[in-house]
């Protein structure tokens, strides 16, 4: 966690998935907080429910979830996410969302500077100032109106649609920008410049990032707080050069033991098995079918956040540091 006053802050953020007569948890006890002009990085492998957790923590859960508890804390005001109505309608202002794959979020009908423009329409923007704020977002983004503005989604490059998303989002003039993969269909080098562009974002508007994402390399880079989720639960969170140091938790070591390093080469070792889809009742560490220090006692319920060495990891390891 930031020793910063949060400026967005998620507890005990639990989920189900309902299909058909199956629930499952997807979601268990999910924290998380990042202070103005910080990048957070939330980190697991595909289904560790990181992107519905997001979602869900500003009122856009969708359709076969139901949100069972947790609490969303935006600017000084604690709202329950099992509201998900009311955090949708209080945190559209304030809160940005940037996907990947931004020519499939952009309209293919219309012109780039016509969809910042359709953002600015929702807001109290004068006429006269319209074009003028169009401008400045592309300007702010790297890109040129006058080039750019006419031009559709299909006539650009993905590099560049990825900046006139990031316009729309910036637009409503945000305090938080949740980024879902954003550089994920972007070469190396776009990826790199987009990534720079938000942290200066970050150090020259104070904005705030989460930054949701599955290369632990590239978070390492740009993030200076961590959560690592695995099958819906936070495994460890807390500073990331603390962590990258001296990963703690099973999954967090596998992860970094995973990482290439080109400085210094080493044999690169998977983590066996895949993330497990449990049932709502599950009530034990989810990781433990896929950990090479499992034991009976993990099995004896969800392993509670323990303090120690600059984060919190939830694994029974680390009992004796609680007490
Ligand atoms: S609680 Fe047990 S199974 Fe889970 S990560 Fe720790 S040692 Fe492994």
């Amino acid at each position: 966690m930031s020793a910063d006053a949060p400026l967005f802050q998620i507890d005990g953020l639990t989920i189900d998935s309902i299909r058909a007569d199956r629930r499952r948890r997807i979601v268990q006890d999910v924290s998380l907080c990042v202070a103005p002009g910080q990048i957070y990085g939330l980190v697991g492998e595909s289904g560790s429910g990181k992107s519905v957790s997001m979602m869900a923590s500003v009122g856009l859960a969708t359709t076969g979830l139901a949100v069972q508890a947790g609490t969303v804390r935006f600017g000084g005001v604690v709202q329950q996410a099992v509201d998900q109505r009311g955090l949708k309608q209080n945190l559209s202002h304030g809160i940005s969302l940037l996907f990947q794959n931004a020519k499939g979020a952009l309209s293919p009908f219309l012109a780039t500077g016509a969809q910042v423009g359709r953002v600015l329409d929702r807001q109290a923007i004068p006429r006269a100032d319209r074009e003028a704020r169009i401008s400045e977002l592309f300007r702010v983004v790297g890109l040129n109106h006058a080039d750019l503005g006419g031009k559709y989604p299909h006539q650009i490059s993905g590099g560049q649609a990825q900046r006139v998303a990031m316009a729309c989002a910036l637009a409503t003039d945000p305090k938080l920008l949740i980024a879902d993969e954003p550089t994920t269909a972007l070469d190396v080098t776009t990826e790199r410049e987009m990534l720079r562009f938000l942290k200066r974002l970050c150090e020259d508007r104070g904005l705030a990032i989460i930054l949701v994402a599955h290369n632990l390399s590239l978070v390492s880079e740009y993030c200076s707080g961590l959560s690592i989720l695995h099958a819906g639960q936070v495994v460890e969170d807390g500073d990331l050069g603390a962590i990258f140091d001296e990963p703690l938790h099973p999954y967090t070591q596998g992860l970094i033991a995973a990482v290439p390093d080109v400085d210094e080469p080493h044999e690169l070792i998977p983590i066996a098995g895949s993330v497990w889809g449990g049932s709502a009742d599950i009530d034990r560490c989810r990781f433990s079918h896929r950990c090479p220090f499992a034991m009976p006692r993990c099995d004896a319920g969800i392993p509670t956040g323990i303090r120690t060495r600059g984060r919190n990891v939830h694994c029974v390891l680390y009992d004796e540091a609680a007490s």
